[in-house]
């Protein structure tokens, strides 16, 4: 059987593309490589998606695909892609379940985040270093932690690491955040948050677990340590792009036009794994919505 859509990814771009897809009539399939709902499934709290003034991201992701569901959107996790082979008129997606035909495809597959690469970071991952605050934060009730970053990422979950931990750290490489203005300010007003500016991490050190991180001063080269009992690290993201074969630029984001078309007629790409100046669940379920359309204008004149 082929397919006229196979959606890959099933947080708000993919999902959103579902909806739109199926009230097209359109005969489609969502493949997601773990549980539906996206990356935003860790996120504590959502409170700049119009319509819901406060929601978490788990629940804001069930109404997604609670959503999709009730227009019939057949979803399958699990199904983790190798590849996809450019056929013309048809694509043939490569999944670790097998492969599937279909006309088109829009990638909704959103992001993974980087690692520092510094030593230590992979002898205590889940011994006290962590990258989701929502996941682990539970285990730091009343110590003291560290945050490695200074984006939006790195300042909310910061915040939300302040309900459990008594002392929450920000360290970051410049004396300026990243973040929206509306979350530094968030974080500069929180007694439990402190600053140590213009230094990186250099180790994680501990016996069995985290017991201090060495810290290194950009500007003067000076190192210092830190007593922590844990360290979570929000240094950027990494799109989840490689088994497609599309035009991508330096660090792997998929390039698209303003209709979501990639470089090869009939992929189409939505969300967070694409180059774009914003990466929300606003800009995602914009994208999903752009992306179906293009798909199903493509497919009425294939
Ligand atoms: P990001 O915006 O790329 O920020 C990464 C942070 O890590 C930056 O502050 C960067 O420093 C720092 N960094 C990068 N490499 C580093 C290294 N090797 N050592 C030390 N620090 C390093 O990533 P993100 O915070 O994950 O956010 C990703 C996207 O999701 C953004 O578009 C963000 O707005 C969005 N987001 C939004 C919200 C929200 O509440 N609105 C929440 C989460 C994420 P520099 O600043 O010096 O480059």
């Amino acid at each position: 059987m082929v397919h006229d859509v196979v959606i890959i990814g099933g947080g708000p771009a993919g999902l959103t593309a579902g909806i739109y897809v199926k009230r097209a009539m359109l005969d489609a399939v969502l493949i997601e490589k773990m549980g539906i709902g996206g990356q935003i499934i860790v996120t504590d709290l959502v409170e700049n998606f119009p319509g819901f003034l406060e929601i978490s991201g788990a629940d804001l992701a069930s109404k997604f695909e609670e959503q999709a569901r009730k227009f019939g959107l057949e979803m399958k996790t699990l199904f983790e892609v190798s590849s996809i082979e450019d056929n013309g008129k048809t694509k043939t997606v490569k999944t670790s379940e097998g492969d599937i035909e279909t006309k088109s495809v829009i990638i909704a597959s959103g992001t993974t985040p980087k690692k520092l690469g510094v030593k230590g970071e992979i002898d205590f991952t889940g011994r006290g270093v962590s990258y989701c605050a929502t996941c682990d934060g539970f285990f730091f009730r009343d110590k003291e932690v560290v945050v490695i970053g200074g984006g939006d990422s790195a300042i909310t979950e910061a915040i939300y690491l302040t309900k459990m931990a008594k002392k929450v750290t920000i360290v970051h490489r410049r004396n300026e955040l990243r973040a929206e203005k509306i979350n530094q300010e968030h974080a500069f007003s929180n007694p439990r948050i402190s600053f140590v500016w213009d230094c990186i991490l250099e180790e994680i050190v501990g016996k069995k677990i985290v017991e201090k991180v060495i810290l290194r001063n950009v500007k003067t080269n000076a190192t210092s340590e830190l007593k922590t009992d844990g360290v979570f690290i929000y240094v950027g993201l990494i799109p989840n792009t490689a088994y497609a074969d599309v035009k991508k630029d330096e660090w792997g984001f998929i390039i698209a036009n303003d209709k979501m078309e990639t470089s090869v007629k009939g992929i189409f790409v939505a969300g967070d794994c694409r180059v774009t100046p914003l990466r929300q669940i606003t800009t995602a379920v914009g994208d999903g919505a752009i992306a179906a359309v293009s798909a199903e204008r493509y497919l009425e004149k294939l």
